[in-house]
């Protein structure tokens, strides 16, 4: 995978107009109202950019999950309206996203201006990557930024159909993503130390496979560290276990230390005899966790361990709680990890989802170096894969 891409600071702009694929999918109220406008303010240096060069920018995004039809509550117009606010000019609102209305519109459009399309998801083509409405996206402009992030893992028209018909360049927010994630993958300052943790085994398989090559320590918490504990012979009580994983963990324990990566798991464990926010938390030995009880956090050993590990480590990327942060009770570990991060002098890379929400309510973010606005896109960015949505862009 190549994280290097061009970008759209490379690309003359006069008199050019841009089709760029923002993230609008923003949270609305129970009165359609937008209830929460990050994405549209994290946006704005792009489209900003793009108007300042003298360009055209004609904007579009998916809202929410439309049957494939209009729907007016899915209609993106309270965000034409926010991002006029924000850009102090007006933001046309385009009737659709393909028709001879919306090519008018886009025709018409000078330099300078800013239009944005209708929901793309009110057309079924665009989930299916249709080569025809991507052609017929694409023919609205002469360039295309892709700039939503959380949709590059997903071969849509919007998010890679376009590129076959236009020159492809990456935003601001992708670019900081490539750099970020990409560089602690590629380049890291050494050690890296990858902290990875959340429910299940299963979904970081993927993740651990391609961070055995590249990491030199991997701190593993949350329920997934149980499956290991159990792999490594240790009594886990009623903790969650991916029991089909164990074959492969184990000879994942035998490959990191054939290739001299550590793995560190719990040693300690906060336990407790029920899944619930009041059950009383006990401390115990995380291979020896009595029948009946369940591990739902790291326990106070492990915390200075893995809070040493992190002060200690040149690149840090975290995805996974390392406990049911959820519950007060079982959220000393998430956040220990957080503080850790936050104080250490790494670089430090978050990697989308929940770890993200901790360092947000923990009011941490500000002292992180990367903080992925990508769940999944970041998670399979990880993972090494090809993601379609960036393997379309033009390499830098
Ligand atoms: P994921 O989406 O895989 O990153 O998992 C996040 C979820 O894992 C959160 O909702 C946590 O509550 C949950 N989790 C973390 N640690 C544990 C644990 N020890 N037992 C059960 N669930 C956990």
């Amino acid at each position: 995978m190549n994280y290097n891409k061009k970008t759209v600071a490379g690309i003359p702009l006069k008199g050019k107009k841009a089709l760029v694929r923002c993230d609008f999918n923003v949270p609305l109220d129970k009165n359609g109202a937008i209830a929460d406008d990050t994405r549209i303010a994290a946006a704005l240096p792009t489209i900003r950019y793009i108007l300042e060069q003298g360009g055209a920018a004609i904007l579009c995004s998916h809202l929410g999950r439309p049957k494939g039809g209009f729907e007016p509550e899915l209609s993106l117009k309270p965000v034409a309206k926010r991002l006029g606010e924000y850009l102090g000019k007006e933001v046309a609102m385009a009737p659709d996203c393909v028709g001879p209305a919306v090519s008018a519109m886009a025709s018409a459009l000078k330099p300078g201006e800013a239009m944005l399309l209708e929901n793309l998801r009110f057309h079924k083509e665009e989930e299916k990557n249709d080569p025809a409405f991507a052609k017929e996206l694409a023919s609205l402009a002469d360039v295309f930024v892709s700039d939503a992030f959380g949709t590059v893992h997903r071969a849509h028209a919007s998010t890679a159909g376009v590129a076959a018909y236009l020159p492809a360049y990456c935003g601001f927010l992708i670019e900081a993503e490539l750099k970020a994630i990409g560089g602690a993958l590629e380049n890291p300052r050494r050690p890296l130390l990858a902290v990875l943790g959340g429910a299940k085994v299963s979904d970081k398989l993927a993740v651990l496979d391609n961070l055995i090559d590249k990491a030199d320590v991997l701190l593993i918490g949350g329920g997934m560290a149980f499956t290991f504990i159990k792999a490594m012979g240790g009594r886990i009580g009623k903790s969650l276990v991916d029991e089909d994983k164990i074959p492969y963990i184990i000879d994942m324990m035998v490959k990191a230390s054939s290739k001299d990566v550590e793995i560190i798991l719990p040693s300690d464990v906060l336990a407790a005899s029920e899944f619930s926010a009041g059950a009383e938390p006990v401390a115990c030995e995380a291979d020896n966790i009595p029948d009946g009880m369940m591990g739902l956090d790291i326990g106070e050993k492990t915390r200075e361990t893995f809070a040493e590990e992190i002060k200690r480590a040149g690149t840090i990327i975290w995805n996974g709680p390392m406990g049911v942060f959820e519950f007060d009770a079982f959220s000393k570990g998430t956040e220990a990890v957080a503080r850790a991060m936050a104080e250490c002098r790494g670089v430090t890379v978050i990697g989308g989802g929940d770890s993200v929400a901790a360092v947000t309510k923990l009011g941490l973010a500000g002292s992180m170096d990367h903080i992925s606005t990508g769940g999944g896109a970041s998670l399979e960015l990880m993972e090494g894969k090809e993601l379609p949505g960036i393997a379309c862009l033009l390499d830098a």
